[in-house]
Order: structure tokens, then C-alpha cells, then sequence
């Protein structure tokens, strides 16, 4: 093994990481090595030269994403390992053998002590997507390793052009790095179809995160009239349409989201009738929205991507939750989301605490969502609970 690179701490920065945080702040770095180049693997030591962990070195405030806290050496084996405990979790889980569902999230970055690396599973195809230059370097071999590891994996599709810094010195392209055949672009999810464009659509191709809060909606959404706003692909409507709703109708600024949410309405022609798109921006549309609803569904992108731009964003998810509010019908039901690393939980409540004190409803809530269990919680990276939910009913 080669000589490890090293990054040295100020004094007393080596707390956090002691606690096994997985992002090593910039700030706290004392020493770093001239020949240091970005993904590079790094160890990082205390003040007094100890090792504390190791992490892929990359440019920008978080400096080093940390994904091992003992001394060993990082190899392809390495990676195997890491991977294998990823997939078993899966298999716990029960994804690989079910007749009900074929898309999850196989590699959940910090959720699965593998920072800088998400993996999603669509039937055949997986989907890799880099948020680190050390992970993209070593994309060819994870793809590998994910191959030997599920025999059911036909194809693995790199989908990191967008979400790798831009201050780095490469120019990353998507596209296929293990391609057998033609890959079924079609993926079930508790039972619903959907069509999956990982080469076009936004993230990897689908928000798998909501795959138990759209099975929820699926089972009370019988006769009734649904509004699903930033809809993208749809999954709430479809699972709404198969469930019986009366009527639905899908929007999201993105003519491409509807086009998606057209192409799985293909896929159960006889409900088509009952479906209306829109392509609209939702902020004026649930503004000036005149028409009464027995569900909608608030699912809006992060509003905020930084603690500074907090407290924007949570005016801005307030105004839209005063509106839907004010459009439901008695007893309505709202699926309010958030899915801002900033906006806690607690502070998530709060806002819909402080809209319905605004629009003098009474409002309970009726279950509290969050991400499934394919997108694990890091307990030592509270930031990766991301996703929160609640379905308030107005009494
Ligand atoms: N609920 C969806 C995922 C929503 S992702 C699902 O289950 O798959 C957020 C969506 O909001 C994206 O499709 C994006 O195009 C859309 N969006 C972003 N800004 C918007 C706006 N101002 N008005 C309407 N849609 C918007």
C-alpha cells in the first residue's frame, strides 16, 4: 500500500469526528499535504499526529467525507464490504425478493457510512450517483463490485455529471458503465408501474423516498378528489388513481415532470379519464386556487439549501400550507413535505402549527412521515434525516 496522505487538525477540531461525524470542516484543518489531490484518500489526525479517521479529500467547506473510523487499508476489498453490508440491510429488508416492489435505494450515502455515494435500484438497472470526486473515481469498480454482488443487476448507469462540485478539474459525463442488453425501464413499486428515465428525469430517475408515504395515500384516497402539487413523475397520483380517487389532478412546473406523469398514465389507460395535468408554477396556482379539494398533496423541492435561506424558506412552505389549508374540504387531508437538510423536524411542526393558527382551522395531525428504511439514518449525521411529513385532517 502506498504512503497515506495526511490532513493534520488544529487543536480540540477532532471532536466532532470523534463522535464520528462524517464531514470534516475545512476550517478545522491545521496541515494538509502539498501533493493532496481531490478524491484522494486521506487520513486525518488530531493535533498531536493520532489518527482519528479516514475520508475522501475534496476542495470546499466540507473538506473530507469521512467513511471509516479504524486504521485499515481502503481497496477494492474495502469497498466490497462496505457494499455487502449495504446490500444485506436490503435483503433484511426483504427488496430482493419481493413481488410487489423492484425500485429501492440500495446505497444511502451517510445513511450507509458510505458519504458521497447513493445507489438506486430500478428492476435491472442501478444507478449510481457521486457527490464526491473520491467516490467518482472509483465509480468502474463499485459498478463491479455491484454487479458480482446482485446477479440481478444487468446494467449500471453513472448519473453524477450534476451532482459532483464544480470546482473540480474534471468534466464527468453520464452514461452506462456495465450495459448488458437493453435495460427495462419499467419498475414496480407496491404493485403501481412506473416508467423510469434515469438518463433524463431529475435525481436518479425517481423519488424512491416516498414510496411509503404514496402507499399510505393509496389506502385512503378511495372516492376522492386529490391535488398533487410538484407531482414530477406522478407516484402519488398513479397510486391515488389505483386506489379508487375520483378524480386527480398532478402539477409541477417542469413540462418534462408531466410528460413523465403522461407516460405512467400510459401504463393504466382506463384511469386516464379520471386525470387532469397541469404545468404550472405551484406558488401562484395554490395562491389563487379557487377550487376545494379532499386531499392535496404539498411535496415542493428543498426551499432551502442553506441555514442562511432558512427562515425564507420556511415563510415561503407556510404561505403554500395556509392555502392548501384553506382549500380542503371538511375533514380534508393534507400531505405536507419537507425534504430541506435545515428545517428540523421541530421547526417543520412549528410552520404548520403557525398556519393553521393563521387560517383559524382546526387542524390535527393524523401521521407523521419520513424517509423508508432503505434510506437509512446516520445517528451520528443527524442531516441525513431529510425527509418530513405530516398528514394534518381539518376537523
Ligand atoms: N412528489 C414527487 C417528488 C417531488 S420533487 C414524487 O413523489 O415523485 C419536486 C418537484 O417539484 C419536481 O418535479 C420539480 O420539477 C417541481 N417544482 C419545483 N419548483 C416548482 C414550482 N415552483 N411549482 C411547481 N413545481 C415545482
Amino acid at each position: 500500500m502506498n504512503e497515506q496522505k495526511r490532513i493534520i487538525l488544529k487543536r480540540g477540531k477532532e471532536e466532532l469526528i470523534k463522535k464520528r461525524h462524517p464531514w470534516l470542516f475545512s476550517g478545522a484543518i491545521d496541515q494538509l499535504e502539498d501533493t493532496l489531490e481531490e478524491g484522494d484518500v486521506v487520513e486525518v489526525l488530531d493535533y498531536q499526529h493520532q489518527f482519528l479517521a479516514l475520508g475522501h479529500y475534496q476542495i470546499g467547506s466540507i473538506a473530507v467525507r469521512l467513511f471509516e473510523f479504524e486504521k485499515c487499508a481502503i481497496d477494492n476489498d474495502y469497498w466490497k464490504k462496505r457494499i455487502s453490508e449495504a446490500v444485506q440491510l436490503r435483503r433484511d429488508l426483504g427488496m430482493f425478493n419481493s413481488e410487489t416492489t423492484n425500485i429501492f435505494r440500495l446505497i444511502h450515502a451517510e445513511g450507509d457510512g458510505l458519504p458521497g455515494l447513493i445507489v438506486d435500484v430500478y428492476a435491472s438497472t442501478a444507478v449510481i450517483q457521486c457527490h464526491s470526486i473520491g467516490m467518482w473515481n472509483n465509480r468502474v469498480a463499485l459498478a463491479e463490485i455491484i454487479v458480482e454482488l446482485l446477479p440481478t443487476i444487468q446494467s449500471v448507469y453513472d448519473k453524477s455529471a450534476e451532482t459532483l462540485p464544480f470546482k473540480a478539474n474534471i468534466s464527468p459525463k453520464n452514461g452506462y458503465l456495465i450495459q448488458r442488453g437493453t435495460p427495462e425501464k419499467i419498475g414496480i413499486e407496491n404493485n403501481c408501474s412506473f416508467a423510469i428515465d434515469w438518463e433524463t428525469g431529475q435525481k436518479t430517475g425517481f423519488f424512491i423516498d416516498q414510496r411509503e408515504n404514496r402507499k399510505l395515500l393509496g389506502e385512503i384516497s378511495k372516492d376522492k378528489k386529490v391535488l398533487n402539487t410538484f407531482c414530477y413523475s406522478g407516484g402519488f397520483s398513479i397510486y391515488a388513481l389505483l386506489n379508487g380517487a375520483r378524480e386527480v389532478h398532478s402539477l409541477d412546473s417542469s413540462q418534462k415532470a408531466i410528460d413523465l406523469v403522461e407516460r405512467n398514465l400510459d401504463l393504466i389507460p382506463h384511469l386516464k379519464a379520471k386525470h387532469t395535468s397541469i404545468v404550472a408554477d405551484a406558488v401562484p396556482f395554490i395562491k389563487n386556487l379557487k377550487e376545494h379539494f379532499d386531499i392535496i398533496i404539498l411535496d415542493p423541492p428543498a426551499f432551502a439549501k442553506h441555514k442562511e435561506s432558512r427562515h425564507k424558506a420556511l415563510q415561503a412552505y407556510q404561505r403554500l400550507n395556509e392555502r392548501a389549508l384553506e382549500q380542503l374540504t371538511d375533514g380534508g387531508l393534507l400531505f405536507t413535505f419537507s425534504c430541506s437538510q435545515v428545517v428540523t423536524k421541530e421547526l417543520f411542526s412549528h410552520m404548520i402549527v403557525a398556519a393553521a393558527m393563521n387560517v383559524k382551522k382546526k387542524v390535527r395531525i393524523l401521521y407523521q412521515l419520513h424517509q423508508p428504511a432503505d434510506h437509512p439514518i446516520n445517528v451520528f449525521h443527524p442531516e441525513s434525516e431529510y425527509l418530513k411529513g405530516l398528514v394534518l385532517q381539518i376537523v
